[in-house]
């Protein structure tokens, strides 16, 4: 009779737990539906996900922030090759008119550039690279996210269309996707982000958009490549003076030394955009204590 019983608990056990297995699928089904999610096992085990190392295995395929088990901190400079000899090519995402700049917007970073384009206009990938996500947000509309073979990721938000999946593999030039304004957008844009382990960076720092090329080989990234750390980190709350911050954005009060060069790079801009941003020439003597929008 004990052993009766036993057995029937046992039985009882193992359909508990077939029963909340079946609904566990189901809920993470539910979860993704409505994105092209595949099968990044397979990926994994053909070794062609890109940067593994980098970012410690993690391929998440439904968020841009990466679980916390990646790393996110730059300790040392990294020196990325853009272009290698497996991957050697750039490619323009889409021709256009930049619109709005990486940097403070309203108070909150825009942690992108916006190129003009119109409603259908192809966007290529710039680099060869993995979709990691493919998908749609409230704010960003339809993007497709690529990481790169360096471990840059590349965003391409407010797409009308999608034309990548999840896992896809792509060649600088392919198209991922149709331009729109999809999501928050006021006008058909594409809203370009490069991202390193996690954190935007200025994709100034990467491509000439003028010139529609990139601007060097190689990318150095370190801690002060991240503008938005840079601003939160002790540096600048504890000395509000040479660097304050307001709705319309950052302005900084020129000291002794500084050169539009030095203030370039130390804010990850270029000498020509703080020059346009605040009417002023190349050659102009910076005077201490001027006002200088950033
Ligand atoms: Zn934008």
């Amino acid at each position: 009779m004990k052993i009766k019983n036993i057995l029937l608990s046992f039985a009882l056990i193992v359909v508990f737990h077939v029963f909340t297995q079946a609904q566990k699928v189901k809920t993470e089904k539910e979860v993704v539906s409505g994105n092209e999610i595949s099968n990044s096992d397979s990926l994994k085990e053909t070794n062609i996900l890109p940067s593994e190392k980098i970012y410690d295995d993690s391929w998440d395929t439904l968020y841009i922030r990466l679980s916390r088990h990646a790393k996110v901190s730059v300790n040392d400079s990294v020196i990325l090759k853009l272009l290698t000899e497996e991957n050697s090519n750039f490619y323009m995402p889409v021709p256009g008119k930049v619109i709005s700049e990486f940097g403070w917007r309203h108070g909150r970073i825009h942690a992108g550039i916006d190129i003009q384009l119109n409603k259908g206009d192809s966007i290529h990938s710039a680099f060869d690279g993995v979709v990691r996500i493919s998908r749609y947000f409230s704010g960003y509309g339809n993007i497709v996210v690529v990481r790169h073979y360096n471990g840059l990721e590349t965003c391409y938000a407010h797409m009308s269309k999608r034309l990548t999946k999840v896992s896809q593999i792509v060649k600088a030039g392919d198209v991922l996707g149709l331009g729109g304004r999809t999501g928050h957008a006021t006008c058909n844009h594409l809203h370009f982000e490069v991202r390193y382990l996690q954190e935007p960076i200025n994709p100034r720092l990467v491509v000439n958009f003028e010139n529609q090329k990139i601007n060097s080989d190689t990318l150095i990234v370190s801690n002060d490549t991240f503008f938005h750390r840079k601003n939160i980190s002790k540096k600048h709350t504890t000395n509000k003076s040479d660097f304050t911050v307001d709705k319309k954005g950052n302005y900084y009060y020129i000291k002794q030394g500084d050169t539009l060069y030095s203030l370039a790079k130390r804010y990850n801009t270029s000498v020509t955009l703080l020059c346009n941003k605040n009417n002023i020439s190349e050659k102009s003597t910076l005077r201490i204590g001027q006002k200088l929008k950033l």
